[in-house]
């Protein structure tokens, strides 16, 4: 007999009903673990009203809001299956995934009323806020749970598109929870923890890193819309905040903010970067005002969370993503599959009950990345000899010079280390010679002086030859993916424009 699925937010509405669940920083609204519950009992009611079935797909246009868990705990009672999408897609993106999946309710917040109606003509069912309002505040709350499996689909979730198309991820009520489960238990999350939520919630880093384990374990999600420093600083001490996830990008405008250096910290313990390689230079940061700071890896596809380090040791192994967390398993092989020993840089293969179930209309790419139960992530680490492991970069993103690999990454740290540079990313730009030519592209600190020969020189005193970039590009900022990472792809463009 296979599992049922796992009404939690149920269970929670009977342990900690009076516990706020849900604000929302920008509108004020505040949700109880008991009100939370209702109007997802009555969104739920409203959708097997309205004919959706198990399986049918629910998707959300809107900012970060209440909206995206309510629609995601009202799929689950009834089996369907929640798709968030991208507001910061086109609408010739947008009507891409809703082709690809095919959804039967759009919900759409009034921000992105001109791209819904684009997309109305696709989709049976359309709810306006307005409309989603009168549901979830005043609807019937009487819905008939339906009893799925746990490995039913409980929402597809797009990947962030960095290397090509966005990737559909299915994931199931199993691997939802399990990601839940393992990130409390191996990072010790409690109900006392209030996080604040500012990656997007279409994407795995804003919905399911942090805010699903920290509601499952009763704690409380502060959702906010934009990401200003000020702002943001603001919140973390009004709303009692006490762990944070955010991009690289993210922490390096927090940490550079003016708000940052008058910041005196009293509820949060720690901060997290995860989704990209994080610079140096934000631990020092950090640390300086006493605070943890930890970098995670993790993907859609898994989790997204996959490792736990330690505070201490974070500090000593600067750049060091930990140890694979209680219910996973990491390997690192080589082209071959076969292990690869302490120091060796081979490709992360990951298993375990948090993996998601395939990518939705792409069985070819599903059996590329699962095979025998791992997770094949196309990402390069390594592990030392205590066990703790380092993210070393994509595997599409190696360069390959004269015959030579060199990986971004090692480059990209020496560069953010020099006092002028205050972001650095290096790419492979094709040549006719080489292959590829190792390209650096800088944003230097405001007012500063900065030479090639002299980043020339600098790389060179911690580099071998082949690594030190051939060509240096000054912007004034870079590319990013909608979901805030840097896009290399654009920036291969860009610096094969202006060579
Ligand atoms: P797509 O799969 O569509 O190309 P994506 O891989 O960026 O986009 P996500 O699932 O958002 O989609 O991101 C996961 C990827 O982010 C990982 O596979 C890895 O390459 C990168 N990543 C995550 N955490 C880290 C980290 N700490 N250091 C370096 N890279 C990271
Ligand atoms: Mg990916």
């Amino acid at each position: 007999m296979s599992a049922a699925r796992f009404p939690w937010l149920e269970g929670r509405a009977r342990l900690t009903p009076a516990k706020t669940a849900v604000v929302e920083a920008g509108t004020g609204l505040r949700l109880t673990y008991a009100e939370l519950n209702r109007r997802v009992g009555r969104l739920a009611a409203w959708m097997q009203q309205n004919g959706i079935a198990p399986g049918d797909r629910v998707a959300l246009l809107a900012p970060n809001s209440a909206a995206y868990l309510e629609l995601l705990f009202a799929a689950g009672r009834t089996g369907a299956v929640f798709v968030p999408l991208n507001y910061r897609f086109s609408d010739k993106e947008l009507a891409y995934v809703l082709e690809d999946c095919s959804p039967k309710l759009l919900v759409c917040s009034d921000r992105y009323a001109e791209a819904g109606e684009k997309l109305q003509a696709r989709v049976p069912i359309t709810l306006s806020q307005h409309e989603y309002k009168a549901v979830v505040e005043r609807g019937q709350e009487s819905c008939r749970p339906v009893s799925a499996d746990a490995e039913a689909p409980w929402a597809i979730i797009y990947t962030g598109g960095t290397t090509g198309k966005s990737k559909g991820v299915i994931l199931s009520h199993r691997a939802i929870l399990w990601n839940a489960i393992n990130t409390a238990a191996s990072w010790g999350l409690t109900d006392e923890d209030v996080t604040p939520v500012y990656l997007p919630m279409f994407h795995t880093g804003g919905l399911n890193a942090l805010t699903m384990p920290v509601l499952y374990m009763g704690g409380t999600a502060v959702i906010g819309d934009q990401f200003h420093p000020g702002t943001v600083l603001g919140v973390l001490e009004r709303e009692r905040c006490t762990i944070a996830l955010f991009v690289p990008t993210m922490h390096h405008m927090l940490i550079e903010s003016t708000e940052f250096s008058d910041y005196i910290p009293s509820t949060m313990h720690t901060f997290l970067s995860g989704g990209a390689p994080c610079p140096h230079n934000i631990y020092a940061a950090y640390a300086a005002k006493g605070l943890q700071f930890k970098e995670g890896y993790g993907m859609t596809e898994a989790g997204p969370n996959n490792f736990y380090i330690h505070p201490d040791l974070a500090r000593v192994k600067v750049g060091s993503v930990g140890v694979p967390m209680l219910h996973n398993e990491i390997s690192i092989v080589d082209e071959f599959g076969a292990e690869m020993p302490p120091g060796a840089t081979g490709e992360i293969l990951i298993r375990g009950p948090h993996l998601f179930s395939g990518y939705w209309n792409n069985p070819a790419a599903t059996q590329e990345a699962l095979q025998d139960g791992w997770l094949h992530t196309g990402d390069l680490g390594r592990r030392d000899a205590d066990g703790c492991h380092y993210i070393v970069g994509r595997k599409k993103d190696m360069i390959i010079t004269g015959g030579e690999n060199v990986y971004p990454l090692e480059v990209e740290h020496i560069l953010a280390a020099h006092p002028a540079v205050s972001e650095a990313v290096v790419i492979g730009v094709p040549h006719p010679k080489w292959g590829e030519v190792v390209t650096a592209a800088i944003v230097p600190q405001s007012g500063a002086q900065l030479t090639v020969e002299a980043l020339k020189a600098f790389c060179a005193e911690h580099l071998a030859r082949y690594k030190v970039p051939k060509s240096f590009f000054f912007l004034s900022q870079l590319p990013m993916t909608p979901v805030g990472k840097i896009d290399k792809k654009q920036l291969v463009v860009l610096c094969s424009e202006i060579a």
